[in-house]
């Protein structure tokens, strides 16, 4: 079959492997569509840390194709997406259901520390799948991530996302124009969408953000004459970029009291400092990093799909594309999320 994958730091290649044979409690399944992730971009540009050669890929949906030994509940044919964060199981998160706060794996995950979807076929544990019924595989893919990774960060949130209050999302991408749909259909509150880039900004209104603001030098200023200047300002900020200009804008915009959500693994810093001094943190600010979600906030996901409250703005390519398109991602040339299509 053919797999893309990380032959070495810096280096995805499409090539021929032999198709992975499903161990007990497993399941082969024939990948159906799977999303192009920024956070791959960072896997091939990390020197070294991950495992190669790995086959890439974590937002997977797809058909069962056949199952390990002793595997019940699954018929081949049927659909399903894949939870895609490998916990450990057994630790005190585990055993929570937060396999995202694992105490023994740090970043386990299909397509990160095993073989993932960016193949004909993907093996994955049959307790990491979810029936989608007849949702369209490349609008399920992108729900396992970029629609579940900013459902978890408003989860989160929900508490400060009253109707009436305001929520800055910054970075309009793959997970950011996800974030605006879920918060369009699941609250009453402002949307202020936040990004350096002109389409991925009418993206967002017609994911329905209220206002749009270019990222640049006036933006803070822009973005307080919506929200209200501090200690007022947003309830809530979702950073789907996390450099440093963009950690900046945030906390000079959230509101004291206000909720942080640093998403974007983009490698900046952000100062939480007690006093007075020269960046200050709203007081009574909470600042938090979440990490993917759980497999019951990916149940609620797809729910709110299949009521088409939640639909992802989605680009196929065939996965023979698959090198092109990354490069179109690092260039900020996709506009919603890519998926490839074996
Ligand atoms: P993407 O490439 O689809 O979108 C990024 C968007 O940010 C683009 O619209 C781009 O124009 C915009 N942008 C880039 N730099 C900007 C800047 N300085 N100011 C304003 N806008 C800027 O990426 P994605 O797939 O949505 O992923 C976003 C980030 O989230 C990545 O860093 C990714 O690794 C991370 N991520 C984190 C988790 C998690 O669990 N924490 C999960 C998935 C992805
Ligand atoms: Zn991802
Ligand atoms: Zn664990």
């Amino acid at each position: 079959m053919r797999a893309a994958r990380l032959t070495a730091p810096g280096t995805l290649e499409l090539v021929d492997v032999p198709v992975p044979t499903a161990g007990p409690g497993e399941v082969l399944l024939g990948v159906g569509a799977v999303g192009a992730c920024h956070s791959d971009l960072h896997i091939l540009d990390a020197p070294g840390g991950f495992p190669t050669p790995i086959t890439l890929g974590h937002e997977i949906a797809g058909r069962v194709e056949a199952l390990g030994p002793g595997v019940t509940g699954w018929t081949p044919g049927e659909a399903a997406a894949v939870y895609g964060i490998i916990g450990c199981g057994h630790c005190r998160a585990c055993l929570r259901g937060l396999e995202n706060q694992c105490r023994t794996v740090p970043v386990g995950g299909i397509g990160i520390s095993r073989d993932g979807g960016l193949a004909d076929y993907v093996v994955v544990p049959a307790s990491h799948l979810l029936k989608i019924g007849d949702l369209e595989m490349t609008q399920a893919a992108p729900l396992t991530d970029a629609g579940l990774t900013p459902y978890h960060a408003i989860e989160l949130s929900r508490p400060s996302l009253r109707p009436g209050t305001c929520c800055v999302v910054i970075g309009i991408g793959g997970l950011g124009h996800m974030a605006i749909r879920i918060l369009a259909a699941t609250t009453a509150v402002t949307v202020v969408a936040v990004d350096s880039n002109e389409e991925a900004l009418a993206l967002a209104s017609r994911m329905g953000a209220q206002h749009t603001v270019r990222a640049g030098q006036d933006a803070v200023d822009q973005i307080r004459r919506i929200v209200g200047p501090p200690p007022d300002g947003a309830d809530v900020v979702l950073d789907f970029v996390g450099v440093d200009s963009t950690l900046t804008l945030a906390r000079s915009v959230v509101s004291a009291g206000g909720q942080l959500m640093l998403v974007g693994l983009g490698g900046g810093g952000l100062t939480l400092q007690t006093g007075a001094g020269p960046v200050p943190v709203p007081l009574e600010t909470t600042a938090r990093i979440p990490f993917w979600g759980t497999r019951a906030e990916l149940q609620e996901v797809v729910a709110l799909a299949q009521q088409g409250l939640v639909k992802a703005e989605v680009h196929a390519f065939p996965l023979t594309d698959v090198v092109e398109v990354y490069d179109k991602l690092r260039r900020g040339e996709i506009h919603g999320r890519a998926v490839l299509v074996p």
